[in-house]
């Protein structure tokens, strides 16, 4: 429930507002706004006897939230999220986010070099696993974490940020040191002690929707992040399972418009898991840009046929400098930003 303050509310009636919410067992959250601040109720599960809040003096109306997620609608807040990395990128906005690199980290020739060529032709955020979740507990997973500072090498060499998966709740402050994003993946969405740390780590989370889960489940866990404090979470379609083999996934392109109905919340899509497919990866990167999505995260190897995970759905370093080409015009279209990396630069210098 959403108690919207008028225009005119004094800081002190706000403040009798948050009181009487928590005189009544809940929590109450103010919501500073551009026009006038509302104060969020939280902790009810079902009705709430609103009149006590109504009569107080500077309330405007009452505004019940009806979605089973409240903080992650766009009932509760109407203008969209927009997150801002350390190193400049903003999520969420009128500009396209890339995010790519190889499935894995596996060495610092590895991600060094494949950070340079990412960096120059359209991403600002490096992608690499160190804790790796895999489907046989026989395949490699990850270099733990050396693999996080080689990370953090190739931040500091390239000025992207980078994104890495937290596996469990208690590698996830260790994860949150090295990381400007937090990954939780498609196998840990509904992992609720994990959502609660992540929740409470300090760094902005990509939530992947798991790969059976609707989208009131990705909403939902979403919720438990912002629950802990954390507003900072971008959402990602990875694709669900299907019945077809030609694909790994069905990438859920619908869920893009969905999602941006419901939730204030940036969401990406990441066709590299959602379609398994080297040779289908770039055609559903741009159909998830003409679909609104905020961003893309792509896998990205030097040498896909010696990669450790998902060589298949890596793309070589120049099919990413095409794709980077084709989102900017699609972009363009669209109205929406996108600057590709070597342009940006001597833009800037120019
Ligand atoms: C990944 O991003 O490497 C990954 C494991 O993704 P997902 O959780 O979507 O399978
Ligand atoms: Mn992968």
């Amino acid at each position: 429930m959403l108690v919207v303050m008028k225009n005119s509310a004094t800081p002190a009636q706000v403040d009798r507002v948050v009181e009487t919410i928590e005189e009544m067992g809940y929590e109450a959250q103010p919501i500073p706004g551009r026009q006038r601040t509302a104060v969020g109720l939280i902790g009810n599960d079902g009705q709430v006897e609103s009149a006590r809040l109504a009569g107080l003096g500077g309330v405007l109306e009452i505004i019940p939230v009806t979605q089973p997620y409240k903080q992650v609608s766009r009932e509760w807040r109407p203008e969209p999220t927009v997150i801002e990395l350390d190193n400049g990128t903003r999520i969420g906005g009128r500009e396209l986010v890339v995010m790519a690199g190889p499935c894995s980290v596996e060495s610092e020739t590895q991600i060094t070099d494949v950070a340079v060529r990412l960096r120059d032709t359209g991403a600002t955020i490096l992608r690499g696993g160190a804790f790796k979740p895999r489907t046989s507990p026989y395949s490699f997973h990850g270099l733990g974490v050396e693999g996080l500072r080689l990370l953090a090498r190739a931040r500091e060499e390239t000025g992207l940020a980078v994104v890495t998966e937290a596996l469990e709740p208690d590698s996830v402050e260790l994860v949150a040191e090295y990381a400007d994003i937090v990954q939780i993946g498609a196998r840990n969405m509904q992992n609720y002690p994990l959502l609660r740390r992540a929740g409470r780590c300090g760094r902005p989370i990509l939530l992947k929707r798991g790969m059976a889960a609707t989208i009131d489940e990705l909403l939902l866990a979403a919720e438990y992040l912002l629950a802990e404090g954390n507003r900072n979470v971008i959402l990602c379609e990875r694709g669900v399972r299907g019945f077809d083999s030609h694909t790994r996934n069905l990438l859920d392109l619908s869920a893009i418009p969905v999602v941006k109905s419901l939730s204030h919340l940036p969401i990406i899509a990441d066709p590299s898991h959602g379609t398994g497919v080297r040779a289908k990866v770039t055609p559903m990167a741009r159909a998830a840009v003409a679909a609104g999505a905020d961003g893309l995260m792509v896998e990205v190897h030097p040498e896909p046929e010696r990669a450790l995970s998902d060589g298949a759905q890596s793309l070589y370093p120049e099919q990413f400098r095409e794709l980077m080409a084709q989102i900017r015009v699609i972009a363009r279209a669209i109205d929406r930003d996108f600057v590709p990396g070597l342009e940006r630069r001597s833009e800037k210098v120019g």
